[in-house]
C-alpha cells in the first residue's frame, strides 16, 4: 500500500498525543437500544489499542445510521460507548455528546481518559456536505488523523476525506490498512487461478464489478438473479425469475466478450414463489417452467463451482448465490462458503466482500474461516470496481 498507516509514525508522533481517529461504528441498534452486533467495534480494537499502547490518547468520531444532519436520540452512539467500555475494561471510555463545540474541544484535553467517544458525526449539518468549516472545526480535536474507517472511505464526508485536509499527519488504521491490503493485492498481483464469483440481485449494481474484475480473473462464476438477465442473453425461458430486461442487451455483449471465462449456472432451483419453498426443485437451465422462478443456483451447479473454487489460488466473492435467507434456497450460498473454507485450509486467498454475502458467511459460523471478510459493503463494491476511494486518497502518500 502506498499510503502511510499508524505503523510509519514515530514514538515522537503518538507519545501524549490525541490520536482522532475515524472509525465505522455503524452498528444496529435492537429495540431497547442495545448494540445487537458488536463486529464493526471489535474491527476496530486493533488500531484503537496499538494508538494507547503508544501513549497515544483516542479522540473517536463516527457516523450510525442515516440522522438527517441533526441530533435524533434513536441514533446515538451512547449505546456504543456501553459496549466499547466493555470490551476495553482496564481503560477510561468517555462519551461527549457533543462533536463540534468548546465541551468536546474541553474534553480531547482530559488527560484521565483514555478514549473519548463522540456523538454522531451525522448529526452535524456539515458532515455528509463535506463542509470545510465543519472539517476545521473538527480537526481542533486530535494532533493526528487516522482514518480507520474503510466501510466509509468511498464517501468525501467532513469526518473522512475532509479532515486529512486539515490535520496532518493523516494515516490508515490497522483495519483500513488490512482492507486495502488484502483487496488491493487481489487485483494488482492474485497468485493464479484467480476466482471472482459474483450473485445478488441486480447485475445493474455490479456492472462494473464485472467490467473491472474479467480482464484480471481467470474465472468468473456467476449465481443469484443476475444469472437470469445472462439466461435471458442466451435466449433461454426464465419464468418468474428476477430480470432486468434493460440490461439484456448488455448482457449479451458480455458474453461474447467473456468467452469461456464467465460461467454461468447449468441448473436451477425453482419454485412457484418464496411463499412455495416447500415445493422447490431443481431443474436444468433449459428447463425453467414459465410459472415459476429460480431462487437458486442447482445441485450440478453447486459441483461445478466447487470444483473451481478448490482449484484456485485466489477467490473473491460478492452476492449470495441465491435467496439464502430463505430455506432450502440458501443452499448454492452454503456450498460456496464451504468451499471457500476448504480452500483456505489448502493456502488459497479467500475473500468476501458485500453486506449480504458477509452476513450469510456469519450465520454459517465460517468467518474465521476465510482469510478476509471485508467490513465495507459499498466501498469494497467500488474498490472492485477500481475506483479510488476519497477517504483513502485524502491521506498521507509513503514517501
Ligand atoms: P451483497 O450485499 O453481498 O453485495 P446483494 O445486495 O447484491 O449482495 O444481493 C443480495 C440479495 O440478492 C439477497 O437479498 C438475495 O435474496 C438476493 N438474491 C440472490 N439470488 C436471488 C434470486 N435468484 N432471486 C431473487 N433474489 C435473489
Ligand atoms: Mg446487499
Amino acid at each position: 500500500m502506498d499510503k502511510k498507516t499508524v505503523r510509519d509514525l514515530g514514538a515522537d508522533q503518538l507519545r501524549g498525543k490525541r490520536a482522532l481517529v475515524r472509525v465505522d461504528f455503524n452498528v444496529p441498534l435492537d429495540e431497547r437500544q442495545a448494540v445487537s452486533d458488536d463486529t464493526r467495534i471489535r474491527a476496530a480494537l486493533p488500531t484503537i489499542e496499538f494508538l494507547l499502547d503508544k501513549g497515544a490518547r483516542v479522540v473517536l468520531l463516527s457516523h450510525l445510521g442515516r440522522p438527517k444532519g441533526k441530533p435524533e436520540q434513536k441514533y446515538s452512539l451512547e449505546p456504543v460507548s456501553r459496549r466499547l467500555q466493555q470490551l476495553l475494561p482496564k481503560k477510561r471510555v468517555c462519551f461527549v455528546e457533543s462533536t463540534d463545540t468548546d465541551e468536546a474541544l474541553k474534553a480531547t484535553h482530559d488527560a484521565t481518559t483514555d478514549v473519548l467517544l463522540l456523538e454522531n458525526t451525522r448529526f452535524l449539518g456539515g458532515e455528509e456536505k463535506n463542509d470545510p468549516r465543519l472539517a476545521r472545526g473538527l480537526a481542533e480535536l486530535g494532533d493526528l488523523f487516522v482514518n480507520d474507517a474503510f466501510g466509509s472511505a468511498h464517501r468525501a464526508h467532513a469526518s473522512t476525506e475532509g479532515l486529512a485536509h486539515h490535520l496532518r499527519p493523516a494515516v490508515a488504521g490497522l483495519l483500513m490498512e488490512a482492507e486495502l491490503e488484502y483487496l488491493g493485492k487481489a487485483l494488482t498481483a492474485p497468485k493464479r487461478p484467480f476466482v471472482a464469483i459474483l450473485g445478488g440481485a441486480k447485475i445493474s449494481g455490479k456492472i462494473d464489478v464485472i467490467e473491472n474484475m474479467l480482464p484480471k480473473v481467470d474465472r468468473m462464476l456467476v449465481g443469484g438473479a443476475m444469472a437470469c438477465t445472462f439466461f435471458r442473453a442466451m435466449g433461454l425461458e426464465t419464468g418468474k425469475s428476477l430480470v432486468e430486461e434493460d440490461r439484456i442487451e448488455m448482457a449479451k455483449a458480455m458474453l461474447e466478450r467473456a468467452g469461456t471465462k464467465l460461467v454461468l449456472p447449468d441448473d436451477a432451483v425453482v419454485a412457484p414463489s418464496l411463499e412455495a419453498a416447500g415445493r422447490a426443485r431443481p431443474v436444468s437451465r433449459n428447463a425453467i417452467p414459465r410459472d415459476e422462478a429460480m431462487f437458486d443456483v442447482g445441485p450440478a451447479t453447486r459441483t461445478r463451482f466447487q470444483k473451481e473454487i478448490e482449484s484456485a489460488k485466489t477467490v473473491i466473492w460478492n452476492g449470495p448465490m441465491g435467496v439464502f435467507e430463505t430455506p432450502p434456497f440458501d443452499a448454492g450460498t452454503a456450498s460456496v462458503a464451504q468451499a471457500m473454507a476448504s480452500a483456505t485450509k489448502r493456502g488459497a486467498i479467500t475473500i468476501v466482500g458485500g453486506g449480504d454475502s458477509a452476513a450469510a458467511v456469519a450465520q454459517l459460523g465460517l468467518e474465521g474461516n476465510m482469510t478476509h471478510v471485508s467490513t465495507g459493503g459499498g466501498a469494497s463494491l467500488e474498490f472492485l470496481e477500481g475506483k479510488t476511494l476519497p477517504g483513502v486518497a485524502a491521506l498521507d502518500d509513503r514517501d
